[in-house]
């Protein structure tokens, strides 16, 4: 190796000429924005070859690159082989489309590469001013407690750590769960999501302490089988102590009957938390927001804005009712009753003490940027459209006689099925239809049986993509009933 000449060490990362680094990263902005103006003109998702995988496995780049140049490898390498979910035919999982004005703010928080643990700064009052926003929406008192997080996952995990504080007192933090002696039981349903057993696992309750209720069959949870639950454990000594309702299931965009569970959990004295991934957002449309009644009386709730909402990932929220109880739980009473009141280090409560989180990122500009620059009226009328065009596709799936409805729309998800073949056949449908780059649902199992599921989430999609997507399935299924 050769000796680094004294000259080569740099004193600072900025560029050493700022005019070549402006000019690169208007070119890079202009890739991106092409990037989104013409996302319909590609596949919705190509595998990615051997070849350019192996790119990924080189060692560490010991020695400098030109900008230019790992932006050129991030052209060729990176962008053709991404999920594709900013694309209008992408119907898998729920994943957001993210927008032009979310990728700008995330430019803009990038460089002032603010950390949102705490202190006395502007991002923070950003952050702020979105709990502020979503007590609004919610209909939450001003002592609601909000915070950004990762995602859904990391929120549901939040709130199962408050409700645990709350039922066995701040001590918990101190001898930890299995000194407090209390045998706690939560209560979901089967459809519910799997981080919600996840949440049970890190709080160190144990999944076998959570309870899946059964549903209704549209996937709702039983009120009776929840009462029945909670009563048998009751008599057999068990201490229920929180309901972990959905508004909006992965599988078929159930709404639980918030209202109701919320009533049944006020008189058990239970923690009523909502997992409201995607769905709580669609309180935002006049024509929806009713089907989340019961909502606004949650003792926490748990949603993204990385979905319905659009925002670049990630970006998911925990709104907490008492904002006291989320602070029990999560502030070091050490540090926070020693905190100044004055200079930089002043603006308590930080954020900090509302998570796990020390150090953060400014996940609230992108939202911020995107909720004033839409406005909320323009959001609820995008997030009731998808659910207009999942309408239609279950239409279009009644009018194909070769197809069959398993999962009507409740709100944006269909699951339907070929009726040519098996659950393999089916499989391989959506596998065939994925490669063909034309449209990207996914599967699931539906009362035992594989589902093709389409979730319209991305704010792009429109008819053309639906009927895309029923045509491309029918022509893909004809071609394999020919070669099989
Ligand atoms: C997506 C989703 C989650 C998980 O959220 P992440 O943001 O992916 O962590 C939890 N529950 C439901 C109902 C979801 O749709």
């Amino acid at each position: 190796m050769r000796d680094r000449a004294p000259s080569n060490v740099a004193t600072t990362l900025d560029p050493a000429d700022w005019t070549e680094t402006r000019a690169q990263g208007h070119r890079m902005l202009d890739d991106m924005f092409d990037y989104l103006e013409h996302v319909r003109a590609r596949p919705v998702w190509k595998p990615m070859p051997d070849d350019v995988r192996a790119r990924f496995r080189e060692s560490v780049p010991r020695a400098p690159s030109s900008l230019a140049g790992v932006h050129g490898e991030f052209l060729d390498h990176v962008v053709p082989y991404a999920l594709g979910n900013v694309h209008p035919a992408f119907m898998g999982w729920v994943h957001g489309g993210g927008s032009a004005v979310g990728m700008l703010a995330e430019m803009l928080a990038a460089g002032l590469n603010a950390n949102l643990g705490g202190r006395d700064h502007a991002p923070v009052e950003v952050e702020r001013q979105i709990t502020e926003w979503m007590r609004e929406i919610f209909e939450f008192p001003s002592s609601a407690s909000g915070l950004f997080v990762t995602g859904t996952s990391m929120a549901n995990l939040i709130a199962v750590l408050v409700a645990r504080a709350h039922a066995l007192g701040g001590d918990v933090r101190r001898n930890g769960v299995a000194q407090s002696g209390v045998p706690l039981r939560a209560y979901t349903s089967t459809a519910a999501h799997g981080c919600i057993a996840q949440a049970m696992d890190l709080s160190g309750l144990g999944t076998d302490a959570l309870r899946c209720v059964a549903t209704d069959a549209r996937h709702r949870m039983s009120l009776a089988a929840l009462a029945d639950a909670v009563a048998g454990d009751r008599r057999e000594g068990l201490t229920p102590f929180l309901v972990v309702a959905t508004a909006g299931t992965v599988d078929a965009g159930a709404i639980d009957d918030l209202a109701a569970i919320q009533t049944f959990c006020a008189r058990e004295g239970l923690w009523l938390h909502v997992d409201g991934a995607f769905g709580a957002l669609a309180k935002l449309s006049p024509e929806l927001g009713p089907r989340l009644a019961g909502i606004e009386r949650a003792d926490s709730i748990a949603f993204d804005f990385h979905k319905w909402g659009q925002v670049p990932y990630d970006a998911g929220f925990i709104l907490v009712r008492d904002g006291a109880r989320h602070l029990d739980t999560f502030a070091s009473p050490a540090a926070y009753l020693r905190r100044e009141t004055r200079g930089m280090a002043a603006g308590s409560q930080w954020p900090c003490d509302l998570g796990p989180d020390l150090s953060r990122g400014f996940r609230a500009l992108k939202t911020w940027f995107t909720f004033k620059t839409y406005g909320t009226d323009a959001l609820g009328d995008m997030i009731a459209r998808t659910c207009s065009l999942a309408r239609y596709l279950e239409e279009r799936v009644r009018a194909e006689p070769a197809l069959e409805v398993v999962m009507p729309a409740q709100l944006n998800i269909v699951c339907f099925r070929h009726r040519g073949g098996d659950d393999r056949f089916n499989a391989a449908l959506v596998a065939d239809l994925q490669e063909s780059g034309i449209a990207a649902p996914s599967t699931t199992t539906i009362d035992g049986r594989l589902a093709i599921r389409a979730a319209i989430v991305n704010h792009r999609t429109e008819e053309r993509d639906i009927d895309a997507l029923v045509h491309a399935i029918v022509e893909l299924a004809a071609a394999k009933a020919i070669t099989d």
